[in-house]
């Protein structure tokens, strides 16, 4: 899961999202709207809007596997028809992770939501990763998890499902040993592009992991911000999103 950054829509597709949520008066209303909308042209806009969030490899805003393909009400439909055309309320995710959520959507007492939206918050806030296996879970906060961690992972265990969870390790190990090697000749032009190259066509997160949270004490990196300030510096600015 991936901080994402979304894009402000054109204005006319700002204003045809606007129109069609005047329409919606009921969950029912607002689920046949959006079937005729989903396949009207002004919803390609909106799409290739989702698709740039999601970068080259059309990474799913949850799970991180390629090939999303779907929009995702993160507050579904059926819990409230006022966001069905809500721009801010879309995510472009991977079928399995849409059918894994249905309407699911788990609020705290306070009616917070208990799902990470990876748009609003850097979603290590509230997970931690195994960068051996990959595996994500909830952070443990001082006797208990973070809820939003726990419920985001129980609604959508598909972010760790084998294939991607080995993805994350595998970005894992090249990364330490770049980090590593980068560490050990920091005057070496090619350990620090290397490095930097890695970091930039990481779009599982696992760099900013590195950079900003927990994976900053691991030895590579500790010993790369000894050895190479300046390249440590930039490392930080690369996954810095
Ligand atoms: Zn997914």
């Amino acid at each position: 899961m991936r901080r994402l950054h979304r894009p402000a829509l054109k204005f006319e597709s700002r204003q045809d999202l606007f129109a069609r949520q005047k329409n919606v008066t009921s969950a029912k209303s607002g689920r046949e709207h959006w079937d005729r909308y989903r396949r009207s042209k002004p919803a390609k806009e909106v799409i290739s809007a989702l698709e740039a969030m999601a970068g080259t490899r059309q990474r799913c805003a949850y799970c991180s596997d390629s090939y999303a393909s779907d929009i995702d009400h993160y507050v579904p439909i059926a819990r409230d028809h006022g966001r069905v055309f809500s721009w801010k309320n879309f995510l472009w995710v991977c079928t399995k992770c849409n059918r894994q959520k249905g309407a699911n959507f788990p609020v705290a007492d306070t009616g917070e939501p208990l799902l990470v939206d990876p748009s609003r918050t850097d979603p290590w806030a509230h997970l931690t990763l195994d960068t051996a296996t990959g595996f994500i879970s909830p952070r443990y906060l001082e006797s208990t998890f973070d809820p939003v961690g726990e419920f985001t992972l129980s609604v959508l265990p598909t972010i760790n499902h084998e294939g991607v969870a080995e993805g994350r390790a595998r970005v894992c190990r090249s990364l330490k040993k770049a980090i590593g090697s980068a560490a050990t000749a920091p005057s070496s032009n090619q350990a620090r592009e290397d490095l930097l190259t890695l970091v930039r066509e990481d779009d599982v997160a696992v760099s900013r992991w590195y950079g900003y949270w927990e994976g900053s004490q691991e030895p590579e990196m500790v010993a790369l911000r000894v050895a190479s300030p300046k390249l440590w510096r930039r490392l930080l600015r690369a996954c810095s999103y």
